[in-house]
């Protein structure tokens, strides 16, 4: 039995997101992502805006990780 080579696949519209809708959410993950980088790379000691090791301990992990001089 022969199966026809004519198959047609149904290609799904793309329709790009303008800069003007992308831009607030890119400000927006932009800012978390440098709170996260904050938090995780210079939270502790005299600078830290949470006072205690809590945060610290948190992110200790992820610190060594990302290469951060900790201890
Ligand atoms: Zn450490």
């Amino acid at each position: 039995m022969a199966q026809s080579a004519a198959t047609t696949t149904a290609v799904p519209a793309i329709t790009p997101i303008s800069l003007r809708t992308l831009a607030p959410w890119a400000a927006f993950f932009g800012i978390l992502m440098l709170v996260l980088l904050y938090f995780a790379g210079a939270e502790q000691g005299a600078i830290s805006v949470i006072a205690g090791e809590g945060v610290h301990e948190w992110v200790h992990d992820g610190r060594h990780l990302l290469g951060f001089p900790c201890h």
